[in-house]
C-alpha cells in the first residue's frame, strides 16, 4: 500500500515528533512510505484567487501539483498535528483549502458533493491539552477533517486518534500513548 504521513508540527522534538517517529518505525515495511513535512516545506498555505486567477482553476494550480500527485498517490493517509485555538494548525488548513480544490478532491453534485478521492482510506492523530471527559463536548478539528473534508471527498473509513490531556499526563502515561500508536501503525 501506499502511504503519505501528512506532518503539521513546527518542532521535530515535540511530542507530535515523537508520534511521527514511532508510526514511521512501525509501519510494515512492505508499504510504500512518503512524509509530507509541511513546516519544513515551508508550505504557503494562503489561498488566493481573484478576477485574474480564478477558483475554478485551482485544480490546476501548477504550485500544487506535486501535492495534488503525492494525494493520488497514497492509498492511505495519515495526518498528525496538534489542535491549536480547538482547530488545525493554519498550514494544514492552508494546505487543504489550496490541495483539496474543486475539481480535484471534489465537485458539486445536485444539493451535496461527489467526492474524487474514493478508495483511499485515513488516519488522524490529533494531540491537546484539554481533558479527555471535555473533548466529547468540544469541536475537535480531528472531527472535522474526517467528516467534513475526507469523508466529503470520499476518502473513508477513517480512523481518529485523538490524544487528550498532554499536559496533565505523566512521561509514562505519555509514552503509553506512543507504544499504543506503534501498535496502530503495525496493524496497516
Ligand atoms: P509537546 O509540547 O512537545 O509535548 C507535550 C508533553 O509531552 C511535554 O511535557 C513533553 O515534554 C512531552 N514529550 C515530548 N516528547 C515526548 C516523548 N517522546 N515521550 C514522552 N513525553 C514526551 N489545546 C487544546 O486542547 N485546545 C486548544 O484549543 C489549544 N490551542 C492551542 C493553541 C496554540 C497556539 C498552541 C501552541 C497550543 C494549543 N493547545 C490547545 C495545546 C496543544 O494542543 C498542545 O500543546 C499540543 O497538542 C501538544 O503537542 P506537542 O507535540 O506540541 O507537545
Amino acid at each position: 500500500m501506499n502511504i503519505l504521513i501528512i506532518y503539521a508540527h513546527p518542532n521535530h522534538q515535540s511530542f507530535n515528533g515523537a508520534i511521527l517517529q514511532q508510526v514511521k518505525t512501525h509501519l510494515n515495511p512492505k508499504h510504500q512510505v512518503q512524509i509530507l513535512d509541511l513546516y519544513a516545506e515551508k508550505f504557503d498555505p494562503l489561498l488566493r484567487f481573484d478576477e485574474d486567477q480564478l477558483r475554478r482553476d485551482l485544480d490546476k494550480d501548477p504550485e500544487m501539483e506535486k501535492y495534488r500527485q503525492l494525494i493520488s498517490w497514497a492509498d492511505h493517509l495519515i495526518w498528525i498535528f496538534p489542535i491549536w485555538w480547538g482547530g488545525m494548525p493554519a498550514i494544514l488548513k492552508g494546505f487543504i483549502d489550496r490541495v483539496f480544490a474543486s475539481g480535484f478532491a471534489y465537485s458539486y453534485k445536485g444539493m451535496g458533493m461527489q467526492g474524487h478521492l474514493k478508495g483511499k482510506t485515513a488516519w488522524i492523530i490529533s494531540t491537546h491539552n484539554t481533558p479527555g471527559f471535555f473533548t466529547g463536548f468540544l469541536q475537535d478539528y480531528g472531527r472535522v477533517l474526517k467528516n467534513q473534508v475526507l469523508g466529503m471527498c470520499g476518502i473513508k473509513p477513517c480512523q481518529l486518534t485523538s490524544l487528550a490531556y498532554l499536559r496533565g499526563t505523566s512521561y509514562e502515561k505519555r509514552q503509553k500513548m506512543l507504544a499504543i500508536i506503534g501498535q496502530q501503525a503495525q496493524k496497516i
